[in-house]
């Protein structure tokens, strides 16, 4: 009978392995592919697709129509849990579970909703990415007849992305400018280099986005904002955006995760417990020493697991993931403007943004045209 790999979730980390999956359907393997949607969006380019930068087509990959095309199964549907004694998969809403002699996990990350009492209706979270096109259309729905107040919860990266081109959504479109505050905690892109601190709330300052930082937000109920040190804040829409979890998947199968809830992973991608699972991106916990949730680390992962995989089905010898050296920061911060930050150089302007545009774009034509 022949051996089939099972792939959940068609992310970053599996580009290399989806781009090329006729070598294993050519080989004689089977291949079935799990995700909740038949498309897979790029987060880098996903804060340009709220400023309307990027349409949506521009920054996703046509999961299900690639996988069909070299030969595989696509499969709708969201992994519920893993039994690795039965080697299989099974899925929310569907009782015949999924086959594998292989799995590799790529089922992402999510911003946890902890801190979100209600039903959450004006709750827009930076994660799933197709959130942000929800957030798009409704901000032009409301902005287009008042004055709005928009909060971003959260200090990082993501939240400043989120001001930036929500400013530029507004001003492109000509309609009222939204009042925007970023609920910093206790300092904006805390542990990234003063240089980028400084930078970051400079163009933010310019664009009248308002930064607050005298604590963390414990709840957001029905517009409420309220603060650990108890001052109380209302805004009409929000956007969590505190940093993200692993998907539960593991802890939800009781396989062995690391502190993150992440799949414990060890130097070959490969679950400490099961030979026959690997993992990459965001919802792996790498053994040898915990990775940031950064698209970068999904990419560098990508030709391993491809490697692993196949090696796995023919019983050959697997690669060893080197993370590499420090990786290259370009924030999109909206109106064309970004902030570049590596080899301890930082520099703000359209200079950086035009940068990251020409390195997003080339890596998503890559795997588009694959
Ligand atoms: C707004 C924002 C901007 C960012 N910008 C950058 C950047 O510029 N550069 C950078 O390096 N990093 C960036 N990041 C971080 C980056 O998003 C993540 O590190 C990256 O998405 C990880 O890739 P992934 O493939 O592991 O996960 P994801 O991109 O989350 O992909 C996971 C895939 O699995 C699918 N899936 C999820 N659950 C299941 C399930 N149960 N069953 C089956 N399929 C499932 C999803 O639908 C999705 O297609 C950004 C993050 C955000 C939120």
């Amino acid at each position: 009978m022949k051996k089939e790999l099972l792939l959940i979730g068609g992310g970053h980390a599996h580009m290399v392995t989806l781009a090329q999956l006729d070598t294993f359907i050519n080989k004689g393997f089977g291949v079935t592919v799990i995700q909740p949607s038949e498309y897979h969006y790029y987060s880098g380019m996903g804060p340009g697709m709220l400023g309307g930068t990027y349409h949506p087509d521009e920054i996703r990959f046509a999961t299900r129509k690639l996988v069909e095309s070299k030969g595989g199964r696509f499969v709708l549907g969201k992994a519920k849990r893993i039994d690795p004694d039965k080697q299989q998969v099974h899925l929310e809403g569907e009782s015949a579970p999924l086959s594998y002699d292989v799995l590799s996990c790529n089922a992402g990350s999510y911003v946890p909703r902890s801190i979100i009492a209600g039903t959450g209706e004006q709750v827009f979270t930076a994660k799933p990415i197709e959130d942000l096109l929800a957030a798009r259309q409704r901000i032009l729905l409301e902005a287009a007849k008042a004055t709005i107040t928009i909060a971003i919860v959260g200090s990082g990266p993501s939240s400043i992305e989120i001001a930036g081109n929500i400013h530029q959504l507004c001003s492109q479109e000509g309609i009222y400018m939204p009042r925007i505050q970023i609920f910093a905690g206790k300092q904006l892109l805390a542990g990234r280099p003063g240089r980028a601190q400084y930078l970051a709330r400079k163009l933010l300052s310019r664009k009248g986005v308002e930064i607050l930082e005298q604590g963390y937000v414990k709840q957001i109920e029905s517009g409420n904002i309220l603060l650990e040190n108890g001052e109380q804040y209302q805004a009409d829409l929000l956007f969590p955006s505190i940093g993200v979890r692993p998907s539960s998947l593991f802890a939800d199968s009781d396989l062995p995760i690391g502190p993150d809830g992440g799949l414990r992973v060890n130097r070959c991608l490969q679950s400490v417990a099961h030979g026959n699972i690997f993992g990459g991106g965001d919802c792996i916990y790498f053994e040898e020493g915990p990775l940031d949730k950064v698209g970068v680390y999904a990419v560098r992962q990508n030709p391993v697991l491809y490697h692993n995989l196949l090696a796995a089905l023919e019983n050959r010898q697997f690669e060893v993931f080197q993370p590499g050296g420090s990786y290259l920061l370009i924030y999109n911060l909206g109106d064309g403007e970004g902030i570049f930050s590596k080899w301890g150089l930082t520099f703000s302007g359209k200079l950086a943004f035009y940068l990251k545009d020409i390195i997003d774009r080339k890596f998503i034509e890559r795997f588009q045209n694959a």
